[in-house]
């Protein structure tokens, strides 16, 4: 299984990429995670980085592209994976092609989750993570019973990332209906697109991408 997941912010390509590593036992390769771990952990890579994630603006390729030819040199990436928010530009697609090439394995399937506009605006402003078990839920569609507290866990810790707000979410779509959605017109090129509607239930979604990748 090599796929890259696409769709816009908020689209659910975290919550089906986490639905596919327990399902396809490959692993989820996410940018945005590679990034906050740097961060968090004060890397030079991380000072880089946080400007432009704080804006909803995209990070350098180069730093992209290096990070994802790192990654791929590990082990648990020999039977497949799956890219998460990864390519989000033309020359960050080429790049992969060049690393696949060096592997002597095609791409699979690139996998695109299309959801309204307006719809990703309430999906990521509402968005919450509980900090300790890492549980999703969202003030609009699936607010935890009880307000600022994990039914999982318990946990008062429910976070929302700084780059969830109304102001950035509107420009990170800007933004990838700029940069991103030419990536959609790269894979249909090579033929790998498939597509699937990403409104629903979170499971009604994963049977449709198990369709679809069948
Ligand atoms: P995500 O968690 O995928 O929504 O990513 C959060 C932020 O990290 C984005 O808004 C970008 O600033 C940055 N980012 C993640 N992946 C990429 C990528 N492939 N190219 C450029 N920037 C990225």
């Amino acid at each position: 299984m090599r796929v890259v997941l696409l769709g816009a912010p908020g689209s659910g390509k975290g919550t089906q990429a986490k639905l596919m590593v327990e399902h396809y036992g490959v692993p989820q390769i996410s940018t945005g995670d590679l990034l906050r771990a740097s961060v968090k952990s004060g890397t030079e890579l991380g000072k880089r980085a946080k400007v432009a994630m704080d804006n909803g603006d995209l990070v350098a390729d180069d730093i992209i592209i290096g990070m994802i030819a790192e990654r791929m040199k590990d082990d648990d990436t020999k039977d497949g994976f799956i890219f998460d928010g990864f390519p989000r530009t033309i020359p960050q697609a080429r790049a992969l092609d060049n690393i696949f090439d060096e592997m002597h394995h095609p791409l699979g399937h690139a996998l695109l989750i299309d959801v309204d506009a307006e719809l990703l605006i309430k999906r990521i402003s509402g968005r919450l993570t509980c900090g300790n078990c890492g549980q999703m839920y969202n003030d609009f569609f699936s607010p935890p019973a009880k307000e600022g507290v994990c039914d999982k866990c318990d946990s008062d810790n429910l976070i929302k990332r700084a780059d969830d707000n109304e102001k950035t979410v509107r420009h990170r779509v800007e933004i990838y209906n700029e940069q991103t959605r030419p990536v959609i017109g790269y894979y249909d090129a090579q033929r790998k697109v498939v597509k699937v509607e990403g409104v629903g239930d979170i499971d009604d979604v994963f049977a449709r991408v198990k369709d679809a990748l069948r």
